[in-house]
């Protein structure tokens, strides 16, 4: 089969990466706009789910993302005016262009033509056209009244900034201002450098400002605002420093139908997760497997069909994470109603902002704040990380092609 792959994120190279793993026989090209190594963005998040979907599918790449995801072991939560507290919980971070660098590999030694600097015109030549293009998707807008996209726009602003301070953990940040309350979600990426995504309302954005700073100023400006966090480190706007627009809403993007004829979307041109509960980039990879799985099962068979079970078994799978993000993403709209309270009622509110948690959940935050109580608590969860880690398939195999930078001896912290 020829198929083409518009777009080389993490959504169009994973699935290069699986359709010639199906069948070497495949002829895959993936189209991206931008040169080789240059992307958006900093570090993402995932769980220890994505990795066991990453080994099951194809264990070469996942152990080379495993080697290179930074593992942190908690989350902090800090505020002004309140003690800090913890949340317990471990997870994973990779630098955006670390990702696409090591999926990039894969897929050029599987055989992959990966055309970089190449837009995409609007009817590809192929059996199958995989529209990855990203939220902006070119190829879903083409044929936008079938697709049917609907866009919601968060009502909060944010912007998605790097640092090289280099915070111990996940650590969510907030300050109050005198135009309310501003907060950000870091978490570090490498040993050199950390994400640092910052949010507020629309009201505390202009009332700081933001809706006149340009790109350097504003980054100055937040770094003085967060100065305590930073020690000292700036912080850096990519988009502002190529010349695009830093600040956002986020748009929340659904479609109606995810296929049409040959061409099916995939990752963010056919829904996005809103960043709080980081997982765009583990439901864009998600669609990848699913759609490589169902056309394999389907091999010679109805392309239609295939497509068709790809879109109803990823609705489904999404729904709850939606739901989740939604509730999530409100919360944080919410913000100034949950500031005044105390530091460990205020954190455990952050981490039950989907509204799931039972009581006992409860009990162990407040039981396991401090000393030996959080100690034993971060223990058992490095110890989980390993051994779940040790069962999946192939994590022993010798690792081979672009190596790692970070220390496995940090895991467990
Ligand atoms: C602030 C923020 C923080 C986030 N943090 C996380 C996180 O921690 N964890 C997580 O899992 N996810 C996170 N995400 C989400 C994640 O970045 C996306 O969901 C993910 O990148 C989607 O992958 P994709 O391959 O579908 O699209 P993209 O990554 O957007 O890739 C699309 C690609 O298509 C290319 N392209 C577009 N149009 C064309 C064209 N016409 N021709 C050729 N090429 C084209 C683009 O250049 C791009 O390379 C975050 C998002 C935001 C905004």
């Amino acid at each position: 089969m020829r198929i083409t792959c518009v777009g080389g994120g993490p959504a169009g190279l994973y699935f290069a990466v699986l359709a010639k793993l199906a069948d070497p026989a495949h002829e895959v090209t993936v189209l991206e706009r931008n040169p080789a190594g240059v992307t958006y963005g900093w570090g993402v998040v995932f769980w220890d789910d994505l990795l066991d979907d990453l080994f099951r599918h194809d264990p070469v790449s996942a152990r080379r993302i495993w080697d290179a995801a930074y593992k942190w072991d908690e989350y902090e939560v800090r505020a002004t005016g309140k003690a800090v507290s913890y949340l317990a919980g471990y997870g994973f971070s990779l630098g955006r262009h670390r990702l696409l660098d090591i999926l990039g590999a894969r897929a050029a030694e599987l055989g992959v033509d990966l055309r970089y600097r190449s837009e995409a015109t609007d009817d590809p030549d192929a059996d199958l056209v995989v529209a990855c293009d990203g939220a902006g998707s070119r190829v879903r807008e083409h044929d936008a009244a079938h697709f049917g996209a609907e866009v919601v726009h968060g009502r909060n602003r944010y912007i998605w900034l790097g640092t090289p301070h280099v915070f111990r953990t996940f650590t969510f940040g907030f300050e109050k201002t005198e135009a309310g309350w501003i907060w950000f979600h870091a978490y570090p990426f490498t040993d050199e450098a950390s994400t640092f995504i910052v949010e507020c309302t629309p009201e505390t954005w202009a009332g700081l400002g933001f809706d006149e700073l340009d790109g350097r100023d504003g980054c100055d400006r937040l770094a003085r605002i967060f100065a305590d966090h930073l020690d000292g480190e700036p912080l850096i706007d990519q988009r502002a420093e190529s010349g695009g627009t830093g600040w956002m809403s986020f748009r929340r993007i659904t479609n109606r139908r995810w296929d049409h004829g040959n061409v099916v979307l995939t990752g963010d041109a056919a829904h996005t997760t809103h960043f709080a509960i980081g997982s765009g980039t583990k439901l864009a990879m998600q669609d990848a497997m699913t759609l490589a799985d169902a056309i394999n099962a389907d091999a010679g068979g109805d392309l239609g069909a295939a497509l068709e079970r790809y879109e109803h078994t990823r609705k489904a799978a999404l729904a709850p994470l939606q739901a989740a993000a939604k509730a999530s993403s409100e919360w944080f709209e919410r913000m100034n109603d949950y500031g005044d309270l105390p530091a460990k009622q205020f954190s455990y509110a952050l981490s039950n902002r989907r509204g799931a948690y039972p009581l006992w959940r409860y009990v162990l935050h407040v039981s396991t704040q401090r000393g030996a109580g959080r100690a034993m608590l971060r223990r058992a969860l490095a110890l989980r990380r390993w051994s779940r880690a040790r069962r999946r398939p192939g994590f022993g195999a010798p690792v081979e092609g672009p190596q790692h930078r970070h220390d496995p001896a940090h895991i467990g912290g």
